[in-house]
């Protein structure tokens, strides 16, 4: 029989151990990338969002706390319609982005 509480997995992450190595090729080939102020601008106007998830600002957040698999898994989403980069109050080229961490994972699996 269950009752009272259950502890959850933790969330927490370890600054120190995370790969960063996508989120600073992103912001080495779109330095604005690193100017986002997370306003949801662009998931409000994401053409995919609504059914699948897909948040240019979470993939960024996402990218900076290392968890690529979540990464993938949005950006999976993704339609290439351009709408996030034309809203975003800070004129980060959100498709250059979305573009540059999708090469990399077909990088990944081509194992190139
Ligand atoms: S609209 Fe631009 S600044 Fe706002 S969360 Fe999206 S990428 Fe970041
Ligand atoms: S380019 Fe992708 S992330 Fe941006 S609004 Fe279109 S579907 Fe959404």
């Amino acid at each position: 029989m269950e009752f009272g509480f259950k502890l959850s997995p933790s969330s927490a992450i370890e600054l120190d151990k995370i790969d960063l190595s996508l989120y600073e090729k992103v912001c080495e080939i779109e330095p604005t990338a690193k100017t986002c102020i997370s306003c949801g601008s662009c998931s409000a106007t994401c053409t995919a969002s609504e059914y699948s998830g897909m948040s240019v600002r979470k993939m960024l957040l996402d990218l900076q706390r290392g968890r690529h698999a979540e990464v993938e898994r949005i950006l999976s989403h993704c339609m290439l319609c351009g709408k996030c980069t034309m809203v975003c109050p800070r004129g980060i080229n959100t498709r250059r982005v979305i573009l540059t961490v999708s090469r990399y994972y077909d990088n990944v699996e081509a194992g190139l």
